[in-house]
């Protein structure tokens, strides 16, 4: 019930608060941090259909446009999940196996869990996501009803399902995927109209934490030269440095989770222009759920251990230059806790400031919308976040913070009046 009130509240407020796109409303903060973690000499942000017109001091002076105080709050651009699970949802969490009963649930009931999930993301702030592997459709159909105006949510970069045995099961009489093979699976998602290609180059996933190579390097290699004609970005899954090699010959945009990676491959990554999607914090998650998933207290020392290897590769990788970028790997009752991440960051050895950079221009870099996200500037998205503390001082406000949240112009949450609905995520207590 408490969740129903709450969530008819947000759909309120997402309503009622859409200016007309003719008109310009001048937003005015306490202070506007840019998406490169620089405070701005600005205080005001001028807002157009749908667009940043103007950024600057006193912009009633020169913008005609009506003038909504900010009272009190930092400005920060919307943020980035640069992966996320987001159609993987259940109605509620019980104690037991999430996993069985993610399998067992309609399509029509996991539709109306993403929904939720979309809802509880731009409730922490993030107005953007990579998702990264889905069935059914569930993606594709999400995007379209947020981008209609139909579903509040963040605008979300699609995969559909990603390339995986299970999801390509190889020819009767067959033991290895071919580059023929591979190259196809990857032109299927490009014809079902994925904005990405994600390739699992290992096994790793919740309590599995092995790193074995599903794929030889040239069929990795034969599917990003398919995504790479088609115009789409790909990334590949690795939990341990097995798969980077192969992802950073073939090209590829991304590497998502590995812990164990030399320097070598670093120093690789960073001179091919690859991003790293570390995803810390989802086995803190995972430990800190067990009772959800049926994970018992080895399992769950185990993804601890797993954390501090993590913590340990993007040090590492913070050091020697490489971009990373702020990924959740949220799924389930993972949604709400999706910036949790940029505490571990700060954990490994960042600054706030570039904490930041990693869900703003990092994130906008990966996604290929460096020009549109990530940054306060005229003609970028009207998308920002409106936090009631310091996140240059400290993190916390961003994870505990988000008062008002603006996607493309539309006040998609608003706790002005009620600080009490805050989203505040329990991150745990390893960083
Ligand atoms: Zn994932």
């Amino acid at each position: 019930m408490r969740r129903l009130v709450w969530l008819s509240v947000l759909l309120v407020g997402f309503l009622a608060t859409a200016p007309a796109s003719a008109d310009v409303v001048i937003y005015r903060f306490a202070k506007v941090i840019d998406g490169t973690g620089n405070v701005l000499d600005a205080r005001d942000i001028a807002v157009n259909g749908g667009r940043i017109k103007a950024v600057g001091n006193n912009l009633d002076k020169s913008v005609s446009g009506q003038v909504v105080m900010m009272e009190g709050l930092t400005a920060l651009p919307g943020l980035i999940d640069a992966h996320t699970h987001i159609t993987y949802g259940l109605s509620h969490y019980p104690d037991g196996n999430a996993w069985e009963a993610l399998g067992k649930i309609e399509r029509a009931d996991r539709y109306e869990a993403a929904k939720v999930n979309a809802l509880k993301t731009l409730q922490t702030g993030v107005t953007s996501v990579r998702d990264l592997n889905a069935d059914g459709r569930l993606d594709f159909d999400l995007k379209a009803a947020i981008n209609a105006g139909e579903v509040p949510g963040p605008r979300i970069y699609t995969s559909g399902p990603g390339i995986h045995p299970f999801n390509d099961p190889l020819p009767d009489g067959t033991e290895t995927a071919t580059a023929e093979f591979l190259a196809e699976a990857a032109a299927k998602r490009v014809a079902m109209g994925a904005d990405w290609i994600k390739i699992f180059g290992t096994t790793g996933s919740a309590s599995d934490l092995t790193s074995r190579a599903y794929y030889s390097a040239e069929a990795i290699a034969a599917a990003a030269d398919a995504a790479i004609k088609a115009g789409k970005r790909i990334t590949v899954h690795t939990y341990g440095p097995e798969a980077v090699d192969a992802a950073i010959a073939a090209g590829v945009t991304s590497i998502d989770h590995p812990v164990g990676m030399s320097a070598a491959q670093i120093k690789a990554m960073a001179s091919a222009g690859i991003i790293y999607v570390p995803t810390i914090d989802h086995n803190r998650y995972y430990a800190q759920h067990g009772s959800e998933y049926s994970y018992g207290a080895d399992i769950q020392a185990g993804l601890r251990v797993f954390v501090g290897r993590n913590i340990e590769t993007t040090r590492l990788a913070h050091a020697t230059g490489v971009m990373i970028a702020m990924g959740s790997d949220a799924v389930l009752s993972g949604f709400g806790e999706n910036t949790c991440e940029l505490k571990a960051f700060v954990a490994a050895g960042m600054s706030t400031a570039e904490a930041i950079q990693t869900a703003t221009v990092n994130g906008a870099k990966l996604l290929g919308e460096d020009a549109n996200l990530g940054r306060l500037q005229p003609g970028f998205e009207a998308d920002f976040v409106a936090l009631s503390g310091d996140p240059l001082s400290d993190i916390n406000a961003i994870t505990d913070g988000v008062t008002v949240v603006m996607k493309a112009g539309s006040l998609v949450v608003d706790h002005r009046a009620d600080p009490a609905q805050i989203n505040k995520p329990n991150c745990g207590a390893l960083y």
